[in-house]
């Protein structure tokens, strides 16, 4: 099948009490292991690039492999762009098949992020792909956003409100105690806000920097209204430890085919973990 807005996964999961898993990919090995593990679990999945994928792979490239993998599977698919800042890269993401975007527009004032997050969605309805914000703001760095610890904020429930009310928009991603990257201790999640914000939005809840959190605290995040689950940290880490581990017993190796093919085979396994404990497995 071909890919499909966002929008459509995420309403399914809220109905039906799930998560989708988001799982980021900048070559070729990565989006394998995460169609693979999509494929064996039977459950939809959203292909996720950030700006730096983008500017690694280039746009041609990230967009073709996502279209590639929907058009030879039965599964649903989204390819969604994460932390968009730059909205002319925005634009051409649509034209290239992106069916999601995220606006990233944490760092602007509350009115100036609805405004855009507004135009945006006005676009996104005409052009059919689904639209993605942020209120609050998540520590840590992803790619090309760096938000330090005092920087950071949680989002308030009553602007929540307001925000989703003024733009329309199809997900919120909220910061409720996670952090992109690696954590240094156990993060922890502020459940009560999680359950205001949702009693306030009724949208579907995005949440970020979930590598790390601990399965139970991811759980009772979905339970408690996130129907989208971002993994990149764990993605990076799992492959790159395969590839390192690979290479200490292995120093002569110069196949790129064997030093990575083991790494795509981890990345896959663990992201059919993750997908099990979303419980988007025979959700597709
Ligand atoms: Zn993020």
């Amino acid at each position: 099948m071909s890919l499909v807005p966002m929008g459509y996964l995420l309403q399914a999961a809220e109905k039906d009490g799930y998560a989708v898993g988001a799982f980021n990919y900048s070559n070729m090995e990565i989006l394998q292991a995460i169609v693979r593990a999509a494929q064996a679990e039977n459950s939809p999945v959203i292909l996720q690039a950030s700006e730096g994928a983008i500017k690694y792979a280039g746009l041609a490239y990230i967009a073709a492999l996502a279209k590639l993998a929907a058009q030879h599977t039965s599964i649903p698919m989204a390819l969604h762009l994460d932390h968009g800042t730059d909205l002319e890269l925005i634009e051409q993401c649509v034209q290239a098949g992106f069916t999601s975007i995220m606006f990233d527009g944490s760092h602007l004032p509350l009115q100036e992020n609805a405004a855009v997050t507004r135009r945006l969605v006005d676009f996104s309805q005409r052009a059919g792909f689904s639209v993605e914000a942020e209120l609050g703001r998540i520590s840590g760095t992803e790619d090309k956003i760096s938000v330090s610890e005092k920087e950071a904020f949680f989002t308030d429930p009553e602007e929540a409100g307001f925000f989703v009310r003024e733009t329309g928009v199809d997900a919120l991603a909220v910061a409720v105690g996670t952090a992109h990257g690696l954590y240094r201790g156990v993060p922890e999640l502020d459940f009560p806000r999680l359950e205001k914000i949702k009693s306030v939005v009724k949208i579907p809840l995005v949440l970020h920097g979930s590598s790390g959190v601990p399965d139970d605290d991811i759980r009772e995040a979905v339970r408690l209204g996130v129907c989208k689950v971002n993994i990149d940290t764990n993605i990076r880490e799992v492959f790159t430890v395969t590839v390192r581990k690979f290479m200490e017993a292995n120093p002569g190796e110069i196949d790129p085919r064997k030093i990575m093919g083991p790494a795509r085979d981890a990345a896959a396994e663990m992201i059919r973990e993750k997908i099990r404990l979303f419980g988007s497995s025979r959700k597709a």
